[in-house]
Formats: C-alpha cells, structure tokens, sequence
C-alpha cells in the first residue's frame, strides 16, 4: 500500500474511534507522519501507534493526536503554546488548525529535526524554542491554548497563569511510571475547571535543557 493509501486508512479509523472533528482530520490528513519519524520505522508511519524518535523520546500517536487537537476545540485566530515539540508532528497539524503555535523542545537535536520538517512542509506559523517548558513561554503569553504533551507530576501553575480567561489546556498528569490521565483544564474568571478525558501514556514532563552531547 502507498502511504497515500495509509494515511486514509488511518484517517477511516481515527474517524471511528471518534474523532468527529472534520478541521482536525483535515489537518491529519495534509501533514506527512512519514517525514517526522525516523527512516527506520517509515513503513509505520501511518500506523495508529507512537514511535520512538531521537533522544530517547516518542512521536505520539495519531489518536492520541488527534483527540488532543479535538478537545483544544482551536480555533482559526488562536495562538497556541506546545510544550515538548519532539518531532514536530503535534505542531505541525495544529499549524493548520490556528493563527500560531509556540512550540518548545528540552533537546536542541530534537528542535532541529523538527524545524527542518516546517521548513520542508512551508510551514511559516510555527515558532519553535530551545528551552524549558514548565517555565512556558513569558513574553508570548497569554495563549488562547496549551498543549502538553510529555507528562507532569502536577499541572505547572505557570502554565495555568499564562492561558487566557476562557482558555482551554489539555495536559497529561501522573508519574512517568504510572498510566496518566488526559486532563482539559478551561480557565475561567474565577476558577480552573478540570476534567479527566483518558488514561494515557507519554514520556515525562523534565524540568531544565536537557545537556546533549
Ligand atoms: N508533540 C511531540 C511528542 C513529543 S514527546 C510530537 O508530536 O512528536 C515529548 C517531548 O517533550 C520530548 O521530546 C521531550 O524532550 C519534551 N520535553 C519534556 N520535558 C520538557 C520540558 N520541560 N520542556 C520542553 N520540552 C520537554
């Protein structure tokens, strides 16, 4: 099968898992999975699973993807933050979603894999930084969303602090050993409401740049 073919495929069964949202399968469907994961697992590309990338870490999978982009309800003139671009897949579908995405990656390896697939897909409304996640990203916010998607022992408060009033966060909490739960978190005026989507599984949240040889 050519991954054309493939990527229907996965977008039929993204579709009957339950992601109903036509902008975000329509996103799914214009980014190549094939070009963010390593040669070696090419052929899997387009299958619904994560795999492992540089530096030890994952590219999720697409369901999980996708559920994500689903429950950030984004829309066009929003301004989204990442945290953990990892192999730039996440980024580049909500690219396609919103007015911008922020996106920021521990591993300088990483962020340049990622940069060069943007660069190669002529995607222009991604900002991508080296640096600390947990700290967000202060002189971008306040954000309409954020996304997370490597997993925090609590939700960083910070994170909560630099979402809009009316904001929507999707974070995965729990320890790194543990089954995680998928957690949405709308901001309102006067408190944070957070509700619990699914068990999940992702690599940890780690606080600091991550020292590469
Ligand atoms: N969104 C990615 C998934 C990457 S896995 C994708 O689509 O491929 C999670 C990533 O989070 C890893 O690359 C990891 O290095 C990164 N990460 C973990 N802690 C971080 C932190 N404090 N700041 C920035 N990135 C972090």
């Amino acid at each position: 099968m050519v991954d054309d073919e493939k990527k229907i495929n996965l977008i039929m069964a993204l579709r009957r898992q339950g992601i109903t949202d036509q902008r975000v399968l329509a996103a799914i469907e214009r980014v190549p999975r094939d070009l963010f994961v390593p040669e070696t697992f090419a052929r899997h590309a387009y299958d619904d699973s994560a795999l492992p990338i540089e530096c030890g870490q994952t590219i999720s999978q697409p369901y999980v993807v996708a559920f994500m982009s689903q429950a950030l309800e984004v829309g066009e003139r929003d301004k989204i933050l990442e945290i953990g671009t990892g192999s730039g897949y996440q980024a580049a579908v909500l690219s396609h979603l919103c007015r911008r995405v922020y996106t920021i990656e521990r591993y300088r390896t990483l962020l340049a894999e990622a940069q060069k697939c943007f660069d190669t897909l002529g995607i222009t409304n991604v900002t991508a930084m080296a640096g600390d996640g947990t700290r967000g990203w202060p002189e971008q916010e306040p954000f309409d969303r954020i996304i997370v998607t490597a997993a925090a022992p609590v939700i960083p408060n910070i994170l909560i602090d630099q979402l809009k009033i009316g904001g929507i966060m999707v974070i995965p909490v729990g320890k790194e050993t543990d089954v995680q739960t998928l957690v949405r978190i709308m901001k309102h005026e006067d408190r944070v409401e957070e509700t619990e989507l699914m068990p999940v599984r992702f690599v940890p949240l780690v606080e600091g740049v991550a020292r590469e040889l």
